[in-house]
């Protein structure tokens, strides 16, 4: 399976005159930007130095913020139609502030202010004047929208979604064989990838009839990113497989259970993102996210769970601490690590994750 290198083929595109909106995490209706053929490229964790953006920002701000901002300011040739700003946490909100009123770039800032808490009546009803206006403000920009493509993009999405779920089924019963470097490089690139690519890229996957090999310890992983790759790897190299996430950059963007086909794209998007599972950048019950945990570690037959927390993440750390504690009052292994998405792994955390993994291993052979 081959998957295209990011930089490359997002250049090409913009080299073709696709129309690429920037967007930051996580939670945006790509179906509405979808029909107006605006591709969303995500931007999350971009490479390279950080040079001008911390003249900008609070040391103690997260190195998604700085990384993105640093991304901006280079004004990369690749986003040629604005950046959209999800409303994820007070982080990335002062960030859209900054880049529309203070810094200032020459291309058009959108936002978009998801709701926080669960569904009820007035998180709905604000759900759906949301996107009406969204819709809205991109009309001003590109003309009407046109329904039928509304309606479309959203069936594309709903066929994405169905077949991640039955990947993500398939990787937690060990009905796919990929290690945990290729797993998270396939999640990853609907980040980057045209829709219509990403979906033929999942029709491509393997799901095996049988179960393959079981690996030797079987692991969770919570957080917003997937562990580096480099910290993949090494999970790889000592047997130990990542069978189910609570990621926000991937289980945590994809409906709970099954939906029926769109029929109408307002209450379907609507719908979809009441149903999405727990997270803490939209607040809501921590009892909600525990349960949801239980039953994926219990699901997956996970022996031990794995925080990777984002250095100053607000919203995880918020959360972490309860989550740990009744976690571990239920006898799972916990390991928590903090990232600053450094494309290497220390010493200490090479030894803390190959302890926690003998951890896991004389649980599968006492
Ligand atoms: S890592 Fe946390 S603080 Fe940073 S952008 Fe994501 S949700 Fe916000």
């Amino acid at each position: 399976m081959m998957i295209p290198n990011r930089k490359e083929y997002l250049k090409a595109l913009a080299n073709s005159g696709q129309k690429i909106m920037g967007v930051l995490p996580a939670l945006y209706p790509r179906e509405l930007l979808w029909a107006f053929d605006i591709h969303a490229a995500e931007i999350w964790d971009p490479p390279g130095e950080i040079l001008h953006a911390n003249a900008h920002l609070q040391t103690t701000i997260c190195p998604i913020v700085k990384r993105s901002l640093e991304f901006i300011l280079k004004e990369p040739d690749i986003i040629n139609a604005g950046y959209l700003f999800p409303h994820t946490c007070d982080s990335l909100q002062n960030l859209g502030t900054q880049v529309k009123d203070l810094i200032g770039v020459s291309l058009p800032v959108y936002t978009f202010y998801n709701p926080k808490g669960s569904f009820n009546n007035t998180t709905t009803r604000y759900y759906r004047d949301i996107l009406q206006n969204f819709q809205l403000s991109m009309e001003a920009v590109y003309g009407p929208l046109a329904p039928d493509k509304f309606l479309a993009a959203c069936v594309l999405s709903h066929k994405i979604d169905s077949h991640l779920m039955a990947i993500q089924q398939a990787r937690m019963t060990d009905h796919l064989s990929l290690n945990n470097a290729e797993y998270f490089k396939l999640m990853r690139a609907q980040e980057y990838l045209l829709p219509t690519d990403y979906l033929s890229l999942l029709e491509q996957v393997d799901i095996l009839d049988q179960p393959g090999e079981s690996p030797r310890a079987r692991m969770m992983v919570s957080g917003i990113l997937p562990p580096t790759p480099e910290i993949l790897e090494f999970l790889d190299e000592l047997g130990v497989s990542i069978v189910a996430d609570d990621l926000l950059a991937g289980s945590r963007r994809i409906p709970k259970f099954p939906m029926d086909a769109p029929v109408s794209p307002l209450d379907y998007l609507t719908d979809r993102f009441f149903i999405l599972p727990p997270c803490s950048t939209r607040g809501g019950d921590l009892d909600e996210r525990l349960h949801h945990l239980s039953k994926h570690m219990n699901a997956s037959q996970a022996q031990g769970i794995l925080f990777d927390i984002v250095k100053f993440c607000e919203p995880e750390l918020f959360d972490h601490r309860l989550l740990v504690k009744t976690l571990r009052g239920k006898n799972y292994p916990v390991l928590t690590l903090e990232t600053e998405l450094e494309n290497h792994i220390s010493g200490q955390d090479k030894t803390r994750i190959e302890a926690f993994t003998e951890l896991l291993f004389e649980m599968v052979s006492p």
